[in-house]
């Protein structure tokens, strides 16, 4: 099969485009690697730089596809909030003319990269795919727009799609060619900046007053490896006119404290961290229930804290 990775070049997409093509998907890529990196786009795949604003781009990238993985987007919550169209224009209008031009194309297989900030502020925890959706970002806002349009268009064009609701992404896949992992500027996410604390720039804990435990965020944090696995079960499952909903995490929460915990235990030192204000739109508690996808796909997580932290950590080196 031949797959388009939209977004092949950024964390995620680019371990997905390292996996399928360990498992014999012949892959195209398109990124515009404004995230990305475009050194990691392997020998032996179709990458086009390119734009999903550009309907040149788009349509030359889907020549001889079969299905796209869609990666490609936006995803911190607070630059949304301070760039909230910038956000509906590369998120929702970008997606809009993918389907567009996948329907112009004959391509009728889809999986998507949703969000868990798709639900907002949980009324209870954990998350099933059936709970309300009220995003408290503009972030979550465009991943559960294009969702609505994904179903929209499953009705309306006889797509088979499925979007998958990430949790906590973490850990590093390592491929023939060495660590693909997490290589943002500025890096925001938990796990490597607690790697990179030292203690002149320690790392920041947001918030040490929340109702949790420890009174640190809990989140439910997926290692890629086993997130990506989900993408190839899903993709293999999809049925025309039917748009399905996964949420993809462990099923189990950290909490911010318990990360650096586990940290201080690979690494062999006490990682050193600042007791600092609560970070705006972070919700307390994230936890996934993960039932559906254990149960319709087949899928079962198998990575735990320890091997993202490891993994995290053995690809900076
Ligand atoms: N967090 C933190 N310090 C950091 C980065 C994140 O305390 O330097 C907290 C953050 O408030 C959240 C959790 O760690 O509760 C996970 O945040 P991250 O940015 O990794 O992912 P998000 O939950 O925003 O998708």
């Amino acid at each position: 099969m031949h797959v388009l990775v939209t977004g092949g070049t950024g964390y995620i997409g680019s371990t997905a485009v390292e996996i399928l093509l360990s498992q014999g998907y012949q892959i195209s890529i398109l990124d515009d690697c404004s995230t990305g990196h475009a050194d990691t786009a392997p020998a032996g795949v179709t990458f086009i730089q390119g734009s999903l604003l550009n309907g040149g781009d788009l349509a030359q990238a889907l020549v001889g596809v079969d299905a796209v993985m869609h990666f490609a987007g936006k995803s911190l919550v607070g630059e949304s909030v301070e760039k909230p169209v910038m956000y509906q224009q590369v998120n929702v209008q970008g997606s809009r003319n993918l389907l567009d031009e996948m329907h112009k194309s004959g391509v009728t297989k889809l999986v998507f990269s949703s969000s868990a900030a798709t639900y907002g502020e949980p009324e209870h925890v954990p998350i099933l795919e059936s709970a309300p959706t009220k995003p408290t970002n503009p972030y979550g806002a465009t991943k559960l727009e294009i969702d609505q349009m994904i179903t929209a268009e499953a009705t309306s064009r006889d797509i088979a799609a499925a979007s998958l609701r990430y949790f906590n992404v973490a850990g590093a896949y390592k491929s023939d060619r060495g660590w693909l992992a997490e290589r943002h500027n500025p890096e925001t996410h938990l796990i490597p900046n607690v790697l990179r604390s030292t203690k002149e720039n320690p790392v920041k804990i947001f918030g040490t007053d929340w109702p949790t435990s420890d009174g640190t965020c809990v989140r439910d944090y997926v290692h890629v490896v086993d997130l990506i696995d989900a993408h190839i079960k899903a993709l293999e499952s999809l049925q025309p006119g039917k748009h399905e909903i996964y949420n993809l995490g462990s099923g189990d929460g950290y909490s911010v404290r318990q990360v650096v915990t586990a940290a201080s235990k690979a690494t062999g030192h006490e990682i050193p961290t600042l007791d600092s204000p609560r970070r705006a739109g972070d919700p307390a508690v994230l936890i996934a229930d993960i039932n559906k996808a254990k149960s319709k796909l087949g899928w079962i997580p198998t990575r735990g804290i320890e091997s993202m932290v490891t993994d995290t950590l053995a690809s900076f080196n």
